[in-house]
């Protein structure tokens, strides 16, 4: 895109706060080596497009996201923190396919070119990429309010992605870590949640620097039946993958993890509703042909790749909570205390 930082007015002082930089030295200094450097890059930043070599064999998987200020992250939320989601949402949507990510494309909409809010913001995308083995191979700069765009490249071998819509009534389901954290660190950032008291570091750092499964979902290629990744909540999310998968899903509310801190911040119950209802989560909800589960099991032990059974699909339509025999309704907002009969 044409240069706008240099187009600042001329009568504007430049403060130590806003250093202009001519839009060549933005990229230089910020976006040429900014995550993995790989050996398939041809041609990386700088020329006009990137040149990316796929490896024979491999399908490409793409997914990009955007993340609008006080949309998706909080006004004045830490930079390095928007720049880790920013790559960390897309990089959980190739996990949820079983794919290995590799290259990634920034599009960064930014009010101003202040350096030490970039300095932090691409600190916290480069540490994400190098420790996924991604690099930023282009993208675009702009100014207007704060919105930043990622897109993700990665690769499975042909025909062996991970898809919503492979599963069928009788699979089990499962869901990776513990939903409900990042919701309840999101409330904390926000002031909403007062009180969470030793248990706030650890909620707010799980929204603000969330882990996507990649080597989980790699490895589910060869077990699960359909994948999804838990960005709207779970229930909501295992509902989707269930219709893509032309049935419905019942989960047991009492298999539903949660975490000590969150069940200390929040208590028992609503810890659940958080788990079910949150969002912004980024781990993986997968579905299991019954015969194919104890081979999860053993080939990756629960325990040390930290998942759950949490219910199962189903005939028919919908996304029920099963509590004690008797089903639960939920609304996106949490639970419904008086559900009305369908
Ligand atoms: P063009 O005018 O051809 O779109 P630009 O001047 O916008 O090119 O960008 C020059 C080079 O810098 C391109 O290789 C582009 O991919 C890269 N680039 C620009 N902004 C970013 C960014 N935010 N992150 C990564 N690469 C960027
Ligand atoms: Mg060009």
């Amino acid at each position: 895109m044409r240069c706008w930082i240099a187009r600042r007015a001329p009568s504007v002082p430049a403060s130590i706060e806003r250093v202009s930089l001519s839009e060549f030295d933005l990229i230089d200094r910020y976006f040429r080596s900014c995550g993995a450097s790989r050996a398939d890059v041809r041609v990386g930043v700088g020329d006009d497009a990137a040149i990316l070599e796929c490896p024979a064999g491999a399908e490409l998987v793409a997914a990009v996201d955007s993340l609008v200020d006080g949309v998706h992250f909080p006004h004045g939320s830490p930079p390095a923190s928007i720049g880790h989601r920013a790559l960390a949402v897309n990089l959980s949507d190739l996990a949820a396919m079983g794919a290995r990510p590799a290259w990634a494309l920034l599009a960064l909409t930014l009010p101003a070119a202040e350096e030490s809010w970039l300095a932090e913001f691409t600190a916290g995308f480069a540490a994400l990429a190098r420790a996924h083995d991604v690099a930023l191979v282009g993208g675009d700069t702009t100014c207007g309010p704060l919105c930043v765009t990622v897109q993700v490249l990665g690769h499975v071998p042909r025909s062996s992605a991970l898809l919503r819509s492979g599963g069928r009534a009788g699979d089990v389901v499962f869901v990776s870590g513990t939903p409900g954290d990042a919701s309840a660190g999101l409330a904390i950032e926000q002031g909403r949640l007062p009180g969470a008291g030793e248990a706030a570091a650890y909620l707010r750092e799980r929204f603000l620097y969330p882990a996507p499964r990649l080597a989980l979902g790699e490895c589910l290629r060869r077990h699960a039946s359909a994948c999804i990744d838990v960005s709207d909540g779970l229930l909501a999310d295992a509902g989707k993958m269930a219709r893509a998968s032309g049935c419905g899903v019942e989960i047991a509310y009492e298999e539903v993890p949660v975490s000590q801190e969150l069940a200390r911040a929040v208590g028992a119950e609503r810890a659940r509703e958080l788990a079910l209802t949150g969002g912004d989560d980024y781990e993986l909800c997968f579905s299991v042909r019954p015969p194919q589960v104890a081979r999860l099991l053993s080939e990756l032990p629960p325990e040390r790749w930290g998942y759950t059974r949490i219910g199962m699909l189903r005939e028919g339509p919908g996304a029920d909570v099963v509590r004690d025999g008797a089903v639960m309704s939920f609304s996106h907002s949490g639970y419904d205390h008086f559900p009305t009969s369908t």
